[in-house]
């Protein structure tokens, strides 16, 4: 029987969501073809991801342990993934598409002499290869992709695909896994976090973009407000992140971070294709902008025509009222 892997990122000990709608979408794969949906996880203790995979159905999660997966280093996961795919045999191996992932993937096709598919929007399976649909040209255009071989490496966008519990009592096999030191080309000395916002963008239910319509101070702190009360993600536009008034790691777009929340609300942003790249994606659009002509407003699902700094104040107050009914 064919198999199909799906490569679970952990972060900070939780399963990432997008590696949940990757896996869910393989499962739905698997079985239309009567193929196998199996999950990968590398953890310093990949056990304790175990409980957390078995409610969406892998029919088995395979774990390897070492401390060096405790953060993204890159030999070693090569190397770790490399011998799982040895042991494994998968016709298609799954990512979600991710900073982490884009390290590997070629790595991994370059290796293993067989095609990669990054970032695609939408997959399919057929005995041959894998096909579907990438975004290219800043998300303007939607490229229909084919590879064909064994195994093929696959990175999917979040968002494409929901997460989606279902039955099974999945099987449980550790692989084990040695690694030299020695053989390390890089150490990771430190992780600077630039930002303490806690909700990890391209990962959050929800998003609050502000643009250059946020101009001072004031802005800022409503935009944070308006995030506290729905517990969102807050982003950026790169007008905002080259003026230095947000950190770089919070840009959405082509150039930055791309995300895919239930609720993207955009404020002060005028919708260029280069920050729509990165969330258009989104299930529901909401922008908030004076100008009606906006180009935001041509992807928006709800449109506010105003000014941010006079819709904000009640909008707020409203969502407040309305959680606390
Ligand atoms: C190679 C390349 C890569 C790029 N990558 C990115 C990227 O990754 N991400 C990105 O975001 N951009 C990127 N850009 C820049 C992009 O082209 C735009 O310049 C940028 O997105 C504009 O940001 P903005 O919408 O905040 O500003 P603007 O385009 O200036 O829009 C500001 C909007 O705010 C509205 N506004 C002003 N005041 C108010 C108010 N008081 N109330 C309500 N609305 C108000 C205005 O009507 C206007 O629509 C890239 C550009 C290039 C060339």
């Amino acid at each position: 029987m064919s198999t199909l892997l799906t490569y679970i990122a952990v972060h900070d000990g939780k399963i990432k969501r997008s590696s949940l709608e990757v896996l869910s979408r393989c499962n739905e794969l698997a079985a239309e073809l009567g193929w196998e949906s199996v999950a990968l996880v590398l953890q310093p203790d990949a056990t304790k991801a175990i409980e957390g995979l078995k409610p969406y159905g892998p029919a088995k999660i395979y774990t390897m342990s070492h401390p060096h997966f405790h953060q993204h280093l890159t030999t070693p996961l090569l190397r770790a993934i490399g011998h799982a795919v040895k042991e494994i045999q998968p016709r298609v191996v799954a990512f979600a598409s991710t900073e982490g992932s884009k390290d590997l993937l070629g790595a991994l096709s370059a290796a293993h002499g067989s095609a990669a598919l990054p970032d695609m929007s939408e997959f399919s399976i057929d005995t041959e290869g894998v096909s579907g649909k990438r975004p290219v040209m800043a998300a303007k255009i939607l490229s229909s992709v084919r590879a064909d071989g064994s195994p093929v490496f696959v990175s999917v966008r979040s968002g494409s695909y929901n997460p989606e519990e279902r039955e099974g009592e999945a099987a449980v096999q550790e692989l084990s896994f040695s690694f030299n030191d020695a053989d390390l080309r890089t150490t990771l000395r430190e992780i600077v976090t630039a930002t303490s916002d806690k909700i990890d963008l391209s990962e959050a239910e929800t998003v609050i973009a502000a643009g250059r319509g946020v101009k001072d101070e004031e802005g800022r702190a409503l935009i944070r407000e308006l995030a506290d009360v729905l517990q969102a993600g807050v982003g950026a536009s790169r007008a905002l992140t080259e003026a230095g008034i947000y950190d770089p790691s919070l840009q959405i777009g082509q150039t930055g971070k791309v995300v895919s929340p239930q609720l993207y609300i955009g404020v002060g942003i005028s919708g260029a294709i280069q920050h729509v790249a990165g969330m258009s994606n989104s299930k529901v659009i909401v922008a908030i902008n004076k100008d009606p002509d906006a180009p935001i407003f041509e992807i928006a699902d709800y449109g506010i025509v105003g000014d941010l700094y006079k819709v904000l104040p009640p909008f707020i107050d409203e969502i407040r009222r309305i959680k606390s009914a």
